[in-house]
């Protein structure tokens, strides 16, 4: 019997640059693709819009490995058991995969590795998720980075691996199952409007992007209403598409074309912050449970269940943030500059611990990273390592004013809004009476009145932070 080949697939759902894939179809005999839906203990399991998207990618590979002729399962269940019975019921005899960085997943990782050498199978994992491996990059004092500008200064000279083309065609295949493990729930039906999923789309995706949007990249990226960034988080939260096929595709265009050059360079040091939180997620704590800076391990959070429901409601009377949280209900994505004022208000304004909102954001987010997601919140909440000094506390009203200064974004997702002119657009309660008659818009009636005072919670959060 010839033997075969087991690809275990987590976030790397792609055929091109997928060197456990390659290393599998390179070698003779069967090549199986295994996506297991883990109950391990240690891996966070996707929130509910980041479900739906798997299960469309899952569909989009089955296709895709079915026009190479690999066969592709998806099992349910603890990652040990499974593959050991994969290895006894299908004669495997080498095992592969991607690396991933979590403490908790490199430790189911390290043990099933250990349990598979000593039952004599081949077992070997690659780096392809991030553009340099989080151990390969270090300071002058072979630390790891906490902060970014040098990080980014350091990835910049270093060479990126090339991207390894798609596999050849394997020789069978057997019927595959992607069932209904991954049933979206029902709100999430409506992400289907926003999204096309999978490896090809990822590349549609990109290729749009340098093509057509690039150059508007580093003025654009910060305007909620303008579709100036790439919209490739969720490929990349599933590597439909690997960092390096982005840093090689964007390089080429920057070489071809000079003048977008500059552009070029602000979108990769964006597309670095994502090794950057990766980096910090293999080298420190659990940073989606306990902050990087220890010190606000004692912060003293508010409890209060009504201002975190009108904050993930977008009910907060506040119209950008009200925009945005609605905005990622309904699509499963929010516009990072928006992302970044709503968790400033929830952490800073409303002193609500980041926890509650990096795991709303988790079971909301198409692109709920498990890097990401809770570097992102860190950052914002003061906590993180290179964080955003803890006087930054962004005000939603002149924020808005600066990033939606013609009110398109607010009027498209708080339409009770809309009939408001531009200058009472982010501040309603203080319009005059018959400007919000005129507008139809009755503060406490059709939109609420702000659930916390600006000036007064900014002061509350810098006493905060001082007690620290
Ligand atoms: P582009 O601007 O086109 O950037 C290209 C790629 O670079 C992105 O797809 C992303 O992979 C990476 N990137 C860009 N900015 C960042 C950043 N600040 N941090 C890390 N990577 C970045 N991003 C996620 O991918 N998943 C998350 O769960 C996530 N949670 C966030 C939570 C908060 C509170 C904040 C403030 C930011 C979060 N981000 C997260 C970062 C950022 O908002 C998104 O990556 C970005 O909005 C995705 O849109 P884009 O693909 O069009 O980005």
């Amino acid at each position: 019997m010839k033997s075969t080949s087991l690809v275990w697939l987590r976030n790397d759902l792609r055929l091109a640059d997928n060197p456990a894939l390659s290393a599998a179809t390179r070698r003779e005999g069967r090549t199986i693709v295994l996506y297991i839906d883990e109950t391990a203990i240690g891996v966070r399991p996707p929130g509910a819009a980041a479900r739906w998207w798997l299960h469309n990618s899952l569909q989009a590979l089955e296709a895709d490995l079915a026009g190479l002729g690999i066969d592709f399962t998806v099992r349910h269940g603890d990652p040990a058991l499974i593959i050991a019975e994969m290895v006894a019921d299908e004669a495997v005899s080498a095992v592969f995969w991607n690396r991933r960085y979590a403490a908790g997943e490199r430790a189911v990782d390290a043990a099933i590795k250990a349990a598979l050498i000593s039952s004599g199978v081949t077992t070997e994992s690659f780096g392809a998720n991030v553009l340099v491996e989080p151990w390969d990059i270090a300071t002058g004092q072979d630390k790891p980075y906490s902060v970014f500008t040098p990080f980014w200064k350091t990835l910049k000279q270093r060479p990126i691996a090339q991207p390894l083309p798609r596999p050849d065609a394997g020789i069978s295949r057997q019927a595959n199952q992607v069932d209904d493990h991954y049933k979206e729930p029902a709100w999430a039906e409506k992400l289907s409007g926003h999204w096309y999923v999978g490896e090809a789309a990822a590349r549609r995706t990109l290729a749009d992007f340098l093509d057509h949007r690039v150059d508007a990249y580093p003025e654009g990226r910060d305007f909620p209403d303008c579709e100036a960034t790439s919209g490739l988080s969720p490929h990349l939260r599933f590597g439909e598409i690997s960092p390096r096929q982005i840093w090689h595709a964007a390089s080429m265009v920057a070489q071809m074309a000079p003048e977008k050059a500059a552009a070029i360079d602000k979108f990769l040091s964006e597309l670095a912050w994502r090794d950057f939180s990766y980096h910090q997620l293999y080298h420190r704590c659990d940073i989606a449970r306990e902050p990087m800076q220890a010190k606000y391990a004692t912060m003293s959070w508010r409890q209060s269940a009504d201002d975190l429901a009108a904050w993930k409601s977008g009910q907060t009377g506040l119209p950008i943030i009200d925009a945005g949280m609605r905005e990622l209900w309904e699509t499963g994505t929010m516009h990072n500059r928006v992302r970044m004022l709503v968790a400033s208000l929830l952490t800073k304004n409303l002193l609500i611990d980041w926890r509650l909102g990096e795991q709303w954001f988790w079971e909301c987010l198409v692109d709920g990273d498990v890097a990401s997601n809770p570097a992102s919140w860190q950052w914002v909440a003061g906590s993180g390592l290179d964080a955003a000094p803890y006087f930054r506390i962004f005000n939603p009203v002149t924020q808005g004013g600066r990033f939606d200064a013609e009110g398109s974004y607010v009027r498209l997702w708080v339409p009770e809004l809309a009939a408001l002119p531009d200058k009472w657009l982010h501040n309603p309660w203080e319009a005059p009476a018959e400007v919000l008659s005129a507008a139809g818009v009755k503060i406490g009636e059709t939109y609420p009145a702000p659930i916390v005072d600006l000036k007064a919670s900014r002061t509350r959060a810098l006493e905060a932070a001082a007690a620290l």
